[in-house]
């Protein structure tokens, strides 16, 4: 998980229009139209970040997180897991991973949404940290290509085109 603030040289207390000025002034300056040597992952990195913090719901979502990691990012991980390798339980709408222990790390959709990466078992004290597709390079249209499943409903996924 990264710090999307950061990503958009703003911090918490950043208003929304500082933001947005912001978002635009980096939008512009790694458009991969017109910086060349980019392959696009900034410009990705800097939509989707703002996709969340422009979003007030999303963003009070992603403060939560954040002060969450930041309190846990200290312990020490017992496993790297592809977000792929977890299942969709339909009934409870989450993301399931059996811990060694026999219960389960669970990930919610917005978890997913926000790339929340470090989770703890339900039960014992084991922690993982869950590894999100990598952004992919050269472009925009990276939305679709998240989550184990991939003709899901697709009903809260924004495009990123606008
Ligand atoms: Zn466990």
């Amino acid at each position: 998980m990264e710090d999307l603030y950061k990503i958009l040289q703003c911090d918490p207390q950043s208003s929304e229009e500082d933001i947005r000025q912001s978002y635009l002034r980096l939008a512009l300056l790694y458009h991969p139209d017109k910086f060349q040597t980019n392959d696009g992952t900034s410009f990705v990195k800097i939509q989707r970040a703002y996709q969340v913090l422009s979003d007030p719901t999303l963003r009070k979502e992603f403060d939560v997180r954040w002060k969450d990691r930041c309190l846990i990012q200290d312990l020490p991980i017992q496993e790297e897991v592809e977000f792929s390798d977890f299942e969709f339980d339909e009934e409870n709408r989450l993301y399931i991973y059996l811990c060694r222990c026999g219960s389960e790390y669970a990930v919610t959709e917005m978890d997913a949404r926000l790339r929340y990466d470090i989770v703890c078992c339900e039960t014992c004290s084991l922690t993982i940290r869950v590894l999100y597709d990598e952004l992919p390079s050269g472009g925009a249209s990276c939305d679709g290509k998240q989550g184990p499943s991939q003709n899901s409903d697709s009903a809260d996924n924004d495009n990123v085109s606008s």
